[in-house]
């Protein structure tokens, strides 16, 4: 992908600058918004590679603008929030955000993350050519034949584990509250089945993670859910 553009929104003037001028420093195409408006507008004329949005819009709330953007597209949103409250990430991610960054937050990590997301626009693209076997550095799952390995070796998963597994490598990269999880493996979301969920998480786990303690694939997003991230990244 040469040049991805990436669509700004947000109100705030300094900010819109602060992220316009380190996109352009480090060669990203850019465009902006400063109201939801507007924000879905230049959504759908320029197609952008990634959305930047900034949750708290004057007109309309951020959540409705991964609504209506979601409705038609599934281009990658990284969420910028000023809340710290976690319920905003997980309602924002629910309806479809991919990441979000919490305000105050440095350049660096803001390319991180686009760096991450650009990773897995390019991975998705080459996942598309060979849909039944999923390959993140040592582990391998074979979708056809329902069995993962690691370093070659088979791992031994329980059906939950298994689903679990599959859910979180088909959507590597992206944050994905307890809620989604739990709706996604038990059709659920009650309260048990998150108390559940790290049980699980935690035996998938011991099986999965050379040091269980620093996880290498599973990341724990502490109130919002899980993320599998690429080893090499
Ligand atoms: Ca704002």
């Amino acid at each position: 992908m040469n040049k991805p553009l990436i669509l700004i929104v947000e109100d705030d003037p300094p900010i819109r600058n602060l992220i316009s001028v380190a996109l352009e420093a480090h060669d990203y195409r850019h465009i902006s918004a400063a109201n939801a408006g507007n924000a879905i507008m230049e959504a759908t004329s320029h197609n952008p590679d990634i959305v930047l949005l900034d949750l708290g819009l004057p007109d309309l709330d951020g959540v409705k603008v991964i609504q209506k953007i979601r409705s038609w597209s599934n281009m990658p949103i990284i969420v910028i929030s000023a809340r710290s409250d976690d319920s905003d990430k997980i309602e924002a991610l629910d309806a479809g955000a991919d990441d979000y960054l919490t305000k105050p937050f440095s350049v660096d990590e803001l390319l991180a993350r686009l760096r991450v997301t650009i990773r897995r626009l390019n991975q998705s693209q080459m996942d598309n050519a060979d849909q039944t076997v999923f390959v993140n550095g040592p582990l391998r799952i074979d979708y056809a034949a329902g069995c993962a390995s690691l370093n070659g070796e088979e791992l031994h998963l329980t059906p939950i584990e298994y689903r679990l597994l599959t859910l979180l490598a088909r959507n590597c990269g992206k944050v994905l509250t307890h809620n989604y999880i739990t709706q996604q493996v038990w059709g659920t979301s009650w309260e048990n089945n998150v108390a559940s969920l790290r049980v699980f998480m935690a035996t998938l786990r011991k099986k999965l993670e050379p040091v269980p303690d620093s996880p290498a694939f599973l990341q724990t997003h502490v109130g919002i859910g899980y993320r599998m991230v690429r080893t090499d990244s």
